[in-house]
C-alpha cells in the first residue's frame, strides 16, 4: 500500500511520528508521506522510524492556501525540506495559525465560552496549531460533547466563531513547493464546496502538477470523476488516507485507501525532473 497523506502531532494528528509509522506499517503500508499542515517538523523522526521498519518515507506537507477567502489545501512532495525560502514561508503560515486561534478564542469568549488561548498556544508550542486544538479545548471545557459538534456549531466555515485564514493563493503556494524541488497537488478536491474551483486551479498557465484523487472521503463516483479530470488536464494523481489518529473523530481510510503504484511511479519520475528544474 502507498499512503501519501498522513498527519502527526507536529500538526493536528494524534500520534507522534514514531507511533504513526508503527500504526501505518501495521496497516500494510510500504511507502508513506507525512503531510502535516504547514510544518515539516515531524518528517525527520518519521523518517528514522520508517527506515527501521523498512518503510519508505517521502517528504510531504499540506499547506493551507487562501483562494477567494476560502482555505484550499495544497500537498507538496519530494521537496528539499531544508530549503530556506520554504522554511521561511512555513514560519509565516504558522504565525497566521496562531493569530487565527487567538481571534477564534476571542469570538468564543464573546459567545460565552472562554478558553485559555495562551495555555492552548503553549501546549502546542513548536507545532502547527489548528482548529482541532480549539475543538479539543471546547470538549474539555464541556461546552460541546464532541469535536464534530465543535466544528458544526462554532469552528467550521459556517460556524459562529469562524475566522478565515490569511495567506497566499494556490498559485503562490505551488510556486514555493516547486522552487524547493517538489511537486504540488490539490488535496481532497472532492471536498471543495465550489465545484468550479478545481477547473480554475487547473486552468492554463497553472503550474499545478497533480490532484489528490484517492482519499478517504472520496466515494467511488468522486474518485472516477477526479481520475478523468486529471487525465483530461494532464495532471498527475496522488492519494492517501489523511489519517489523523484512530480517535480523531474522522472517517478512517488507513489500510483501505492506497495510491496505485503506476501513479506513484509517474509522480516520482516527475519529481526527479523537478529536481533538475
Ligand atoms: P485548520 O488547519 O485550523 O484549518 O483546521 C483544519 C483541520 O481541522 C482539518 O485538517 C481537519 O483535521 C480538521 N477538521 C476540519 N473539519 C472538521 C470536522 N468537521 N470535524 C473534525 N475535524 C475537522
Ligand atoms: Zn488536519
Ligand atoms: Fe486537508
Ligand atoms: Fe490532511
Amino acid at each position: 500500500m502507498i499512503d501519501l497523506h498522513l498527519h502527526t502531532t507536529a500538526s493536528d494528528g494524534l500520534l507522534s511520528p514514531e507511533a504513526l509509522v508503527a500504526r501505518v506499517a501495521g496497516a500494510g503500508v510500504t511507502v508513506m508521506a507525512v503531510t502535516d499542515h504547514d510544518t515539516v517538523a515531524g518528517i525527520d523522526r518519521a523518517d528514522a522510524a520508517a527506515g527501521a521498519r523498512g518503510v519508505r518515507l517521502i517528504p510531504g506537507i499540506e499547506i493551507t492556501a487562501v483562494e477567494d477567502g476560502r482555505d484550499v489545501h495544497v500537498l507538496g512532495y519530494f521537496f528539499d525540506r531544508h530549503h530556506a525560502p520554504l522554511a521561511e514561508f512555513l514560519e509565516a503560515q504558522r504565525a497566521d495559525r496562531r493569530r487565527r486561534v487567538k481571534a477564534m478564542t476571542s469570538r468564543l469568549a464573546a459567545l460565552g465560552m472562554p478558553i485559555d488561548g495562551a495555555d492552548l498556544l503553549a501546549r502546542h508550542a513548536g507545532h502547527a496549531i489548528g482548529r482541532p486544538a480549539l475543538a479539543a479545548a471546547l470538549v474539555r471545557a464541556g461546552y460541546v460533547a464532541s469535536v464534530k459538534e465543535a466544528f458544526d456549531k462554532f469552528l467550521g466555515t459556517d460556524g459562529a466563531a469562524f475566522v478565515p485564514r490569511q495567506g497566499a493563493p494556490v498559485r503562490d503556494v505551488v510556486k514555493v513547493v516547486r522552487e524547493a524541488g517538489g511537486v504540488a497537488s490539490i488535496a481532497h478536491p472532492g471536498l471543495h464546496r465550489d465545484p468550479a474551483l478545481l477547473d480554475k486551479l487547473a486552468s492554463a498557465g497553472s503550474d499545478l502538477d497533480a490532484i489528490e484523487v484517492f482519499h478517504t472521503e472520496h466515494d467511488a463516483a468522486a474518485t472516477a470523476r477526479l481520475l478523468a479530470f486529471a487525465e483530461t488536464h494532464g495532471l498527475l494523481v496522488t492519494g492517501g488516507s489523511d489519517f489523523h489518529g484512530d480517535a480523531s473523530g474522522r472517517a478512517i481510510g488507513l489500510g483501505r485507501v492506497s495510491l496505485p503504484a503506476i501513479h506513484f511511479e509517474r509522480l516520482e519520475q516527475s519529481a526527479r525532473q523537478a529536481g533538475a528544474r
